[in-house]
């Protein structure tokens, strides 16, 4: 099967007893148009996301993926995916690509159509870009203000900032404020100082002597990544902590990575001009094991 690929989704309710979904996919030519004008999805970025790696056939972390998928449309107020659908879509692109490289598969539920009878879903598949170099040389960062206090999910849920929602215009002009200020990518931070995330990233810290990344709260995406590293490092014999990361423990962390589903681990090394530790060996051992998971 070629790439990019693309599999339109007819959503079927959570509590569906169906165990059979093939009737429910339809794949398309990549280039045909495939979606209405009025999409709330294109019009509002009124819908929520995913994007795994397939890594030579193994899609990772599948069901941190639909857990998440699920949490969002809660938070969203979307009609709540059924998870075994999903299982089966990605089961069914994942049998349609190819087994070799890395691929970024990403899967989209959207309101749907204005005024219309249902919501909008697909999945598309991609080959990823080639970050080996990336994952070695590390990234530059800056810090940036995300706006809000602490706690902010908790006083204005409205903001959905635990949904992995498809408004990510604020994320894309992070990128390109940390490309003007000549750096690679951005941590964001809340107005009194708080570590949040990445843009497309969750952080995690050695500080200390644990592995530490800011607590999941209602305001930042819990990081599959950083959920499966974690899994690692515990199994591993090393102290893993949830917790608040005050931006000055960042600025003295030992070592700091962004860690994403398709880049993986790249090590943090200049947090706003100032040089920070790179642990070369540990960033290897943990893209090897990043990459050598097979579920
Ligand atoms: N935080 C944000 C805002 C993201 O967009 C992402 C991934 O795209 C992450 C964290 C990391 O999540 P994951 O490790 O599941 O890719």
């Amino acid at each position: 099967m070629n790439l990019p690929f693309t599999l339109l989704i007819d959503p079927v309710p959570a509590d569906s007893s169906r165990s059979d979904f093939a009737d429910t996919f339809h794949e398309m030519d990549s280039a045909a148009p495939a979606l209405r004008v009025g999409e709330l999805s294109t019009q509002r970025g009124d819908g929520i996301f995913e994007t795994l790696s397939v890594v030579n056939g193994h899609p990772q972390e599948v069901e941190p993926h639909i857990s998440r998928l699920v949490n969002s449309a809660q938070i969203c107020e979307l009609p709540v995916p059924n998870p075994a659908q999903w299982r089966a879509a990605i089961a069914h692109a994942v049998a349609r690509l190819p087994h070799d490289g890395e691929l970024a598969l990403k899967f989209v539920l959207s309101r749907g159509v204005e005024s219309g009878p249902a919501p909008t879903a697909w999945l598309h598949a991609t080959r990823a870009p080639d970050y080996r170099s990336v994952r070695e040389q590390g990234v530059r960062v800056i810090t940036l203000d995300r706006g809000y206090p602490r706690g902010v999910a908790e006083v204005a849920p409205w903001l959905l900032m635990g949904a992995k929602t498809l408004s990510y215009a604020i994320n894309m002009a992070a990128l390109r404020e940390a490309k003007r200020r000549g750096a690679d990518d951005t941590i964001f931070v809340t107005h009194d100082g708080y570590v949040m995330e990445g843009p497309t990233s969750s952080v995690v810290i050695r500080s200390g002597g644990s592995y530490v990344t800011p607590a999941p709260s209602g305001a930042i995406l819990h990081g599959t990544t950083q959920q499966s590293l974690f899994e690692y490092l515990a199994a591993a014999g090393e102290r893993v902590e949830y917790r608040d990361v005050p931006v000055d423990e960042l600025r003295a962390a030992d070592a700091a990575w962004l860690v994403s589903s398709v880049r993986l681990a790249v090590a943090v090394t200049e947090l706003d001009g100032a040089p920070v530790p790179v642990d070369a060996e540990r960033t290897r051992a943990f893209n090897a094991y990043l990459l050598g998971r097979t579920a």
